[in-house]
């Protein structure tokens, strides 16, 4: 799958990606990510890329023209991408369906913003405008990497077990099940002096073990993130789990 992220500061992006399976998928060639510094798209000789808001008012609002260029070449060497994403708080927020849905585009092109943000006019460029969150951050590098990231781990060949990415918390509106390794017994004093492993995962039972994953899951979600369930797309077994938890106590978390 190909990326494009359009940046004034490439090396925030470039440094965060060198390590981890993300780096690696990027150098096998199962992803290809040009980061595209917007300072070369300038025609000036200070590369200047903000200016003043018509109106008056503070703060500096990134200039559309380097921007436009940008994407003009990203369309010359890679093609028109479908989909180019404008980072931004007013955004629509960015979740777990959008990253599947952006997962099975061949091409995606994602703008950073600094400053006060982007002049309007590049908004008609964008196909959507994505935020990470109700906060503001000073630019789009985070959410682009958050973007890229929670898209790229699902293309396929990325991560090696992709079992784990279908079990992982929204895949399927559920949050995942909560994970123990060694040691069995950890001795940590105070009034509770061991933490223990729960005894299902010891015992060897498959059966059991998949069952108590399944309720430990939906039973998580019902606490946490009950308004999950109206979308999660259940198994009978999970259903009759969920039947069972809301009949009594679902337990503390
Ligand atoms: N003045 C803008 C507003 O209030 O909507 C905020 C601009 S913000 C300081 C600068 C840039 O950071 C934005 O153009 C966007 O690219 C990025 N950004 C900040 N918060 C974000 C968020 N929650 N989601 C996505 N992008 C964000």
């Amino acid at each position: 799958m190909t990326f494009d992220i359009v940046t004034i500061f490439p090396r925030v992006i470039e440094q965060l990606l060198e390590a981890g399976v993300l780096g690696r998928a990027i150098e096998r060639g199962t992803l290809d990510l040009k980061v595209r510094d917007l300072r070369s798209f300038t025609t000036d000789r200070h590369h200047v890329v903000d200016d003043v808001p018509y109106g008056g008012g503070p703060g500096m609002v990134l200039k559309p023209e380097p921007i436009f260029r940008a994407l003009d070449v990203v369309e010359g060497e890679r093609g028109r991408p479908l989909t180019v994403i404008l980072t931004s708080p007013q955004g629509r927020r960015f979740t777990q369906a959008d990253a599947r849905r952006l997962a099975a585009c061949e091409h995606v092109a994602i703008l950073c913003g600094r400053y006060e943000g982007f002049d309007e006019r590049v908004c008609g460029r964008a196909t959507e405008e994505l935020s990470i969150g109700d906060y503001v951050l000073t630019g789009g590098e985070l959410p682009a990497l958050v973007i890229f990231e929670a898209v790229a781990r699902l293309v396929p060949g990325v991560v090696g077990d992709e079992q784990s990415v279908a079990d992982d918390s929204f895949s399927r509106g559920l949050l995942d099940f909560p994970q123990y390794t060694r040691p069995a017994e950890l001795k940590v004093g105070g009034p509770e002096p061991t933490l223990n492993v729960p005894e299902v995962l010891l015992s060897g039972n498959h059966a059991e073990i998949r069952h108590w994953r399944k309720r430990e899951a939906v039973r998580r979600t019902l606490i946490r993130r009950p308004d999950l369930l109206a979308t999660a797309s259940l198994d009978e077994e999970e259903r009759e789990i969920l039947r069972e938890l809301q009949e009594g106590s679902h337990g503390r978390d």
